[in-house]
């Protein structure tokens, strides 16, 4: 085994990650120092305040092309997802009859579910809701998009990144249809934003979300983008109260969280160039190392179109719980949506086409700014090891070896 490692180590920098200790440095002074609420306008606690968040405002807007005003601080990618879908559905609705929908929303399947939900809920309220299905390799293109438009398409929502895959959909191509027909198109870049280079004019955005966790900043934090122009986006709120965030998002400012996710943007403006590159040569390393030491190795998801740092990988002939058991020392997430009662297979690999067997089967790893060579290395090895020690064990595989048609067999029902 690959020496030097502590354990366990950390391989899912998709469901989150650590936060980084400048980020944490920046946030202090505005616990117990600089703690005035920056709603209180006439006293320099208060100003205090709002210079920090005026200055995070400053520092998002500098990583993805925006005005500081374009941006709205939210709890996070749930509610700003939230707010971006069901805020423009309220905003630009059109009567409906009962007969006529109240309009017509674009997004796919596969998208994270703080996107299908909201969609599901306007559903219900009487909006149509078109669900496209993503080729084999996992991307939405801007051609899917232009098919799918209607009369009364008010909306398209796709993300840019995949969370399970990595892969990246076509989102300037898609931008530039939406424009053409005077659609709003919102995008939920929390897997995007931060790790590779975002202009939200040349990208042709008009909503982005994005999350302060997911790009080494803190939990409970995050943002949208809204364009102000060309064309402006109205939205309607849906948290109500003091008005903060021109009425867009009520409530007290999270001042500290908002302050580690200006830093945390700084830096990923900073470091983006050297974290991609560092990140791709992990992953390819990953990838490479596992299909040299096994066969039945399958990589999910376009080859290319994907971010650095995730890999999702299935491995036939193994059952995925058992993999997940054996593999104890990696914190990863795997495609059997373990946390629910039910043992389903991950929906976004079957989205793909991908069958139950080897949806169940796969694993996503995501590596981020602390992941090392001998961590890989550590990872190659454990993987290697428990899935041949699986497969030892399996009837299935023994017979595929012997050359039976595991596929014709007929299992007897008892
Ligand atoms: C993590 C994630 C979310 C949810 O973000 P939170 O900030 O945790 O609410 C939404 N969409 C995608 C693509 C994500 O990866």
């Amino acid at each position: 085994m690959a020496q030097n490692v502590k354990t366990p180590i950390y391989l899912d920098n998709a469901a989150t990650t650590r936060c980084d200790p400048r980020v944490v440095e920046a946030m202090l002074p505005y616990f117990t120092e600089e703690y005035g609420n920056p709603g209180s306008r006439n006293h320099r606690f208060g100003w205090a305040s709002e210079a920090a968040v005026d200055t995070a405002r400053e520092q998002i807007a500098a990583l993805i092309g925006a005005q500081p005003k374009e941006i709205v601080f939210t709890s996070g990618s749930t509610e700003g997802n939230n707010l971006a879908i069901k805020g423009v559905a309220g905003m630009y609705a059109k009567a409906g009859t009962g007969q006529t929908a109240r309009g017509h929303i674009i997004t796919a399947m596969h998208e994270h579910k703080a996107t299908l939900d909201p969609c599901k809920r306007l559903q219900k309220e009487g909006f149509d809701v078109t669900y496209l299905e993503p080729g084999a390799d996992g991307i939405i293109t801007a051609e899917m998009v232009r098919k799918a438009m209607r009369e009364d398409t008010i909306l398209v929502t796709i993300m840019w990144a995949n969370n399970e895959l990595g892969t990246i959909n076509e989102v300037p191509e898609i931008g530039a249809v939406c424009r053409e027909k005077s659609v709003i198109f919102h995008t939920d870049a929390t897997q995007w934003v931060g790790k590779m280079p975002t202009d939200v004019e040349r990208d042709n955005i008009d909503l982005m979300t994005f999350s302060g966790h997911k790009m080494y900043g803190p939990k409970g934090v995050g943002g949208i983008y809204v364009r102000r122009r060309r064309p402006r986006v109205r939205l309607v709120a849906q948290i109500e109260g003091g008005g903060q965030e021109r009425g867009i998002r009520s409530g007290t400012l999270n001042v500290t969280g908002i302050v580690g996710l200006g830093k945390a943007a700084e830096l990923c403006k900073q470091e983006m160039d050297s974290d991609q590159q560092r990140l791709l040569a992990l992953r390819n390393r990953l990838e490479t190392g596992l299909s040299e030491a096994m066969e039945h190795v399958h990589v999910n998801g376009h080859r290319e179109r994907r971010l650095p740092n995730i890999t999702n990988i299935s491995f036939g002939f193994v059952e995925g719980e058992g993999l997940m058991m054996a593999i104890k020392d990696i914190c990863c997430s795997s495609g059997s949506a373990c946390t629910s009662a039910s043992l389903e297979p991950s929906y976004v690999l079957k989205s793909l086409g991908i069958g139950d067997d080897l949806a169940h089967s796969s694993l996503r790893l995501s590596m981020g700014r602390w992941t090392t060579e001998a961590e890989i290395e550590f990872a190659i090895e454990k993987i290697t090891w428990a899935v041949n020690h699986l497969r030892d064990l399996s009837p299935l595989y023994d017979m595929y070896k012997e050359g039976i048609d595991i596929n014709a067999i007929e299992w007897q029902n008892h």
